[in-house]
């Protein structure tokens, strides 16, 4: 019989996971170069490693793994053509949030790389092998988040600090939150995140009714403790205030500086440019690019549609709450917080969607 659940203390998940990265590449969060906790990130796990519980939520989010920020699509030389080599050992990403691991399922609309395409034929005909390649090589096991940090709305937008959605494993800690110490119960959601349990059993013992029944209990209060907001039916508001002055007063005090979509882990426009040396040789690079940028979208002959910030910020907002609705089925804000937290200027897409929601 196939094993769907299990239960694991964080030093044998750390262990386990350690032995994995021997022949998997293993992600999981960790304090970013000189940021401490705050600048939490998705970073190399390897044996030997402590998993680090004590964030509520990382700053870059694991999209970066699969789509990453820089990369080389391909090699060349004048008159010769070679593609990067695709990754080799299969991924491994503990400790993503639900919300982050939603969020790949909106990725998925948008690269391919999963058989739920929302009944859209393009994304077969746009599949993008690079994002594919990496997403069907990896295995998500998420962490609900038992305390949801002040800034999460992602019961708003049809989530939950408990989701399952685009984990194949899902892991809640039982008791002792954010500690290095205490137990998981780890539930398979899809059948690679059976064979993973089922593979490892060994490493696991099986939940009694006190487990299941505190994960229920953890579940309820999380989702208490987030205030639902009218945000993901706002579609029809937001058509009808495309030309609204209203624009204006959300945007007054945007930098432009990009963050809001670089810690985004829906956002996925990008740039390709291509580096040559003197000897003809050269890569094709893909990066990270930003709609908050004018020079996003300039036109060679100079004009550039999207010239003002109120123009940018509508695009941003609508891709999100109305675009997204109509093209891949699903409003493609996850709720995640991440662009409330680091905005310089402390704007906040809760109120300006609320600005025309109640309008
Ligand atoms: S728009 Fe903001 S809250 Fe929504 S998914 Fe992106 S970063 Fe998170
Ligand atoms: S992070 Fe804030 S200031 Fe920067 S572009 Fe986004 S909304 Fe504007």
């Amino acid at each position: 019989m196939a094993v769907d659940m299990g239960i694991i203390t964080k030093d044998n998940l750390g262990k386990l996971l350690g032995d994995l990265s021997k022949t998997r590449d293993v992600y999981a969060p960790a304090p970013g170069p000189g940021t401490g906790r705050e600048g939490m990130e998705y970073r190399s796990f390897a044996s030997g490693g402590k998993l680090d519980f004590a964030y509520p939520s990382t700053r870059l989010s694991s999209k970066g793994i699969l789509f990453p920020q820089r990369e080389v699509l391909l090699f060349f030389k004048v008159a010769e053509q070679q593609g990067a080599p695709p990754p080799d050992r299969e991924i491994i990403i503990f400790g993503l949030r639900p919300c982050d691991a939603k969020a790949f399922t909106f990725l998925d609309t948008v690269f391919g790389g999963s058989d739920d395409t929302k009944g859209n034929p393009l994304y077969r005909k746009f599949l993008d092998p690079y994002y594919a390649e990496r997403r069907k090589r990896t295995l998500f096991i998420s962490l609900a988040c038992n305390e949801p940090p002040y800034a999460c709305f992602c019961t708003s937008v049809g989530g939950s600090p408990f989701g399952t959605e685009g984990a194949d494993i899902t892991a809640v800690e039982l008791g002792d939150t954010r500690s290095e110490k205490g137990r998981l119960l780890l539930t398979a959601r899809t059948a690679p995140g059976k064979d993973f349990l089922e593979a490892n059993k060994s490493s696991f013992g099986s939940p009694a009714a006190p487990d299941t029944a505190m994960n229920d209990t953890l579940k309820k209060k999380a989702e208490a403790s987030l205030k639902v907001l009218p945000v993901a039916e706002v579609k029809k508001k937001l058509d009808e205030s495309f030309d609204d002055e209203a624009w204006e007063a959300v945007t007054v005090n945007c930098l432009g500086c990009g963050v809001c979509t670089y810690v985004c882990p829906t956002c996925h426009c990008f740039d390709i440019t291509d580096e040559t040396g003197n000897d003809g040789s050269g890569v094709r690079l893909r990066t990270w690019d930003s709609c908050q940028y004018p020079l996003f979208t300039k036109h060679a002959s100079g004009h550039n549609p999207r010239v003002s910030k109120k123009q940018r910020m509508r695009q941003r907002t609508m891709h999100k709450f109305s675009y997204t609705v109509e093209t891949a089925g699903m409003v493609s804000c996850v709720g995640c917080g991440r662009c409330v937290r680091y905005c310089p200027v402390n704007l906040d897409i809760r109120e300006s969607v609320l600005s025309f929601a109640q309008s």
